[in-house]
């Protein structure tokens, strides 16, 4: 199902999530391409670790992501694994939240997709195989209080991950998506003791996950075990959405 070369990109890959899913896609053997936006020495630290490569710029900027596509295409040569898993939250009033924060959250979390997408899908479909997964949230599914950017964004990641899915599929290409719960990392730095107690027990697993969970269904869709899956929405979330 893939061509010769396994090579990945993983957008988002200098922390958290993206950096555990790094870790692991190396571990199976692919060469990664790690994106950063603003943290430079983890990204190269981690590129030293797994013998990657670090490759800077803000997934909602296209020229951005055509100079890292380039740089790619240079050192590893051409992807056939993207994984968009850059993203932003902000939780507060809907009345309070501004044009410009409703616009990055845009830009990142859903234009930032849609550009590294446009970049990836062209030599993809040339070789007719290939691999996107699309880290969404389980927000993104049922709609979060406070934060109805943040699943606006994830919603339509998901649109886009079944729509791309229905459009690529023809090509050998499969689209899928991962949605996490509540996955210990900075994103989730912002909630207190108390509360994150109250998130682990609105869990039916009783735990906030760990990024390696997320790894784990990212390293299994990515594999030929999942080849004959594509357009799904995979729930990492201990059960807390059903
Ligand atoms: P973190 O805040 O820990 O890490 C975010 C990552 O995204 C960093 O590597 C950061 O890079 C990168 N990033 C942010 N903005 C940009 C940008 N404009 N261009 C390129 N990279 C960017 O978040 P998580 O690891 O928790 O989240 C990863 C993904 O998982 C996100 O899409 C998030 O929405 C999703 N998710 C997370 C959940 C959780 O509970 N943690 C739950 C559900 C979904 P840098 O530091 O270099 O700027």
């Amino acid at each position: 199902m893939f061509p010769l070369k396994k090579i990945a990109l993983v957008t988002g890959g200098s922390r958290g999530i993206g950096r555990e899913i790094c870790r692991t896609l190396a571990r199976d053997g692919w060469r990664v391409a790690i994106n950063y936006n603003r943290s430079a020495d983890a990204a190269k630290a981690l590129a030293d670790e797994i013998n990657g490569i670090a490759v800077g710029g803000d997934v909602a900027s296209p020229a951005d992501v055509d100079a890292m596509f380039t740089k790619i295409r240079a050192e590893l040569g051409e992807i056939s694994l993207l994984v968009n898993n850059a993203g932003i939250g902000e939780y507060g009033l809907f009345t309070d939240l501004s044009f410009e924060r409703w616009n990055e959250l845009i830009g990142t979390n859903l234009t930032g997709s849609f550009n590294c997408c446009k970049a990836a899908i062209p030599a993809m479909v040339r070789e007719k195989s290939g691999c996107i997964i699309n880290i969404a949230s389980m927000w993104g599914e049922v709609g979060a209080s406070c934060e109805a950017a943040y699943s606006v964004t994830k919603a339509g990641i998901i649109g886009l991950t079944k729509a791309l899915a229905k459009e690529l599929g023809p090509s050998g290409i499969r689209v899928n998506a991962v949605s996490p719960g509540c996955i210990e990392t900075d994103m989730m730095a912002r909630f207190s003791p108390d509360e994150r107690e109250a998130l682990a027990e609105e869990t039916p697993l009783g735990v906030i996950g760990q990024p390696s969970d997320v790894a784990e269904a990212v390293s299994f869709l990515a594999s030929d075990k999942a080849r004959f899956i594509t357009g799904q929405i995979l729930g990492v979330s201990g059960g807390f959405v059903i």
